[in-house]
């Protein structure tokens, strides 16, 4: 069935300098590797309980809520397991007995799946929408947290994030900030729980989770832990909370992991923080966007401008042109991971525009795809 990856080689003027755009993994800086290659010595290979490393995760902690402006009394929290590994941990200590969720593609239906299967809760209360847009949260008296997704990377829809309106104290919103977080402007006011993994925004590695909690979120951890549920120790945030206040993770994290996201939020940091991260991606999304509708076999897939995210660009071709043929051959040529998100089952491409991204590799890519549609004729 596989058809052979044509020949075609792209000019190497019109190659961008780094060819990585993969929503996750996703490219990793150059100079954070090297950092890391610098400090490997002293860092790498040593204690997680001892300072050098708590000092790292310290320096995490703290970065991430000088990127998120957080309002006093929240707090960074931060585990192993990446954002999976989240919704079972809030699944089991955020929800106390029903939740809402915002359902618009893979992603946030995972969260929904996990809550619908948890014996111990009711029911979901489910609002979804057409993939290529999104839902609403309403408010319901019937729930204690809505889960929202900032940016849903499997269809390209970014979400402004606000409290429903009608919203009742105490309940939480919970926001899946994966493909997000250090790109996408927010007021963190608006939200309980920003959670996510650092392989996407953060240019780090997978396998661990961040938190950024409200103080009504960390009331929660805590009464539904003195409520007596059981809950499976490496997903208990109630244990995660108390490690993290010590700069630690209940069991052995990956330090290259941590290192490499204190790299990319402090260089975010040392640029001028999260609103310059989000007007460089805004550049690299204008690019694009403004590319495939200038294109006569390019339509960016999400048709309302103000849902297209500025971080993962979603873009269908004609059907005249294969889009796994453009995506295999630009891997031939060092250009990787613009294949579109396989169960979303359309001739498509994605590509991440995270702010480790150069804008001006966005616009190489786009000549080397109008290259490569040319050359297939
Ligand atoms: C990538 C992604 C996930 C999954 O993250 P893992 O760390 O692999 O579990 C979840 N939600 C969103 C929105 C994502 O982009």
């Amino acid at each position: 069935m596989t058809t052979p990856t044509p020949d075609i080689a792209i000019p190497p003027d019109l190659l961008p300098v780094d060819g990585r755009f993969g929503c996750g993994p996703s490219k990793v800086r150059v100079e954070a590797v090297e950092a890391l290659a610098a400090d490997a010595g002293t860092y790498l290979g040593t204690s997680h309980r001892q300072g050098g490393v708590r000092f790292m995760v310290g320096r995490l902690r703290n970065g991430l809520n000088e990127l998120f402006s957080l309002p006093d009394g929240y707090e960074v929290l931060l585990g192993n397991g990446g954002t999976t590994a989240f919704w079972d941990a809030a699944t089991f200590g955020l929800i106390e007995r029903r939740s809402q969720h915002l359902t618009f593609g893979e992603f946030s239906s995972k969260f929904a799946q996990a809550a619908a299967a948890a014996p111990f809760l009711d029911d979901p209360e489910v609002v979804d929408s057409e993939p290529g847009t999104h839902p609403e949260a309403r408010a319901s008296t019937d729930v204690d947290l809505y889960a929202l997704t900032h940016n849903e990377t499997s269809t390209g829809v970014a979400m402004r994030l606000a409290r429903p309106v009608g919203a009742t104290e105490g309940q939480l919103v919970a926001v899946d900030a994966t493909s997000a977080a250090g790109g996408l402007r927010f007021d963190a006011s608006e939200t309980d729980v920003y959670y996510f993994a650092p392989q996407k925004c953060l240019a780090s590695d997978g396998g661990l989770w961040l938190a950024a909690c409200s103080p009504t979120a960390i009331e929660r951890i805590e009464s539904i832990k003195a409520g007596g549920r059981w809950i499976p120790a490496s997903i208990d945030l109630s244990i995660a909370l108390d490690n993290s206040r010590k700069d630690q993770t209940y069991n052995t994290p990956a330090l290259a992991t941590v290192f490499l996201a204190v790299q990319q939020v402090e260089w975010i940091l040392e640029n001028g923080g999260l609103e310059w991260a989000a007007a460089r991606c805004d550049r690299s999304a204008e690019t694009l966007y403004a590319w495939a509708e200038a294109s006569s076999f390019a339509t960016p897939f999400v048709v309302e401008p103000a849902d297209r995210s500025s971080v993962v660009a979603t873009i269908d071709l004609d059907e005249r042109i294969d889009a796994t043929v453009v995506s295999a051959v630009l891997r031939r040529n060092g250009v990787v991971d613009t294949e579109s998100y396989r169960k979303l089952g359309r001739n498509q491409m994605r590509f991440a525009m995270f702010p480790a991204i150069e804008p001006s590799d966005v616009a190489a890519l786009t000549r080397c795809i109008d290259h490569v549609v040319s050359a297939l004729g």
